[in-house]
């Protein structure tokens, strides 16, 4: 690991400060993510800067809002009573992620931000566009069963990792970002690039933003919502693939409104927008679903490795869609 200074900070104003005082600067929360990389040399930050102190723990509950502070626990996000009622799949994704103890300290701000698992992105030696843009991707001729399958591009392959994100982008949460003229607040679909010819940029944040807040608006579309992750194990294990959907119905047992977004598959937190305008005002059904899941995958770009997925995926979904209409009759 290379040599940095450590900086603690106590506002919002003097975390953006730091930041910009230092071009090569990261700031760090429950640092699940960062340490393991800068241990394993693929970051290198000179300046580290601890937000630990910064007051932006709490989850607040108003009539229309929810806001959930950026260093809020991951743990006391799935355990928290409003978002266990409000937004099951959230609560679900939640739970799903990590081990007990890494749930504990990661927090919502660096969840978002947590980088991919491509084992050559992380072993800091292989020929990687990610860590270094132009060197090439050893996932595609290598091993990439894990890889994506959707959103990837000549120059990049690999998957979104978390759980969290899968739920946020079904529930079109808000990321609230400090930045130069104040707050803004950013939605899923804009804060997470594609890798196009620049798979080392990953979202749309600029150097010294800093993320404040997620905030969300409870409506009865995600109150019946659902988190399935699919992985090679049953727990401490990243997703093979996940779906997480949400159901409204309307009185004649037909679905007034669907949001749907997939994990595991994509190399951002995919949301599934053709299989969500299939389901919309149709009649449920296994054959309804299965034809929402294959609209979903009709973009799927598979490898010899990966290709398994699709179908594993589509299987999810129409597990997931199933149990909630089931649940509403
Ligand atoms: C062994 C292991 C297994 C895991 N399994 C899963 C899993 O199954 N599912 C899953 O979803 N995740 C999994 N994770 C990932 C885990 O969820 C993330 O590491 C964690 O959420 C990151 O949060 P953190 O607070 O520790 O981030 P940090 O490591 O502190 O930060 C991560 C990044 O975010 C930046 N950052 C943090 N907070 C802010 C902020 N407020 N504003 C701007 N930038 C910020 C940091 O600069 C850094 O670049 C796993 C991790 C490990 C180590
Ligand atoms: S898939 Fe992306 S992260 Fe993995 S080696 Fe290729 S360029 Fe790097």
């Amino acid at each position: 690991m290379q040599p940095f200074t450590y900086q603690r900070v106590d506002s919002v104003a003097a975390a953006r400060a730091a930041l910009l005082a230092q071009p090569d600067a990261h700031v760090i929360a429950g640092g699940t993510t960062l340490l393991d990389l800068m241990k394993a040399g693929v970051e290198h930050p000179a300046v580290v800067i601890d937000i630990n102190a910064l007051p932006l723990g709490a989850i607040e509950v108003t009539p229309d809002r929810v806001r959930i502070g950026a260093l809020a626990r991951n743990s006391d996000v799935a355990d928290d009573a409003t978002i266990a009622r409000e937004f099951p799949v959230l609560a679900q994704a939640l739970a799903a992620g990590a081990s007990g103890q890494l749930r504990n300290m990661a927090t919502v701000g660096g969840n978002l931000l947590q980088r991919t698992r491509c084992t050559y992105f992380r072993d800091n030696v292989s020929r990687c566009n990610k860590r270094e843009p132009g060197s090439g991707c050893d996932a595609r001729g290598g091993i990439h069963r894990m890889h994506a399958v959707l959103g990837t591009s000549d120059a990049c392959i690999a998957t979104h990792a978390s759980d969290m994100c899968v739920a946020l982008a079904a529930v079109n949460a808000r990321i609230v970002v400090m930045r130069a003229g104040g707050e803004a607040r950013v939605s899923m679909d804009e804060f997470y690039r594609l890798p196009e010819d620049t798979p080392e940029r990953e979202t749309a944040l600029e150097h010294g933003d800093v993320i404040v807040a997620v905030e969300l608006e409870p409506a009865p579309l995600y109150r019946r919502s659902q988190y399935l992750k699919l992985r090679d194990r049953a727990s401490y294990e990243f997703a093979l693939v996940s779906a997480g959907a949400c159901l409204d119905f309307a009185d004649d047992g037909t679905i007034a409104r669907a949001s749907l977004a997939l994990g595991g598959v994509a190399t951002v937190p995919w949301r599934a927008s053709d299989a969500e305008q299939m389901l919309e005002g149709a009649t449920p059904s296994h054959e309804l679903f299965r034809h929402a899941a294959d609209a979903a995958f009709t973009g799927a770009r598979t490898l010899p490795q990966n290709a398994f997925k699709v179908e594993l995926a589509k299987r999810a979904i129409v597990r997931v869609l199933s149990t909630l209409a089931e649940g509403a009759a």
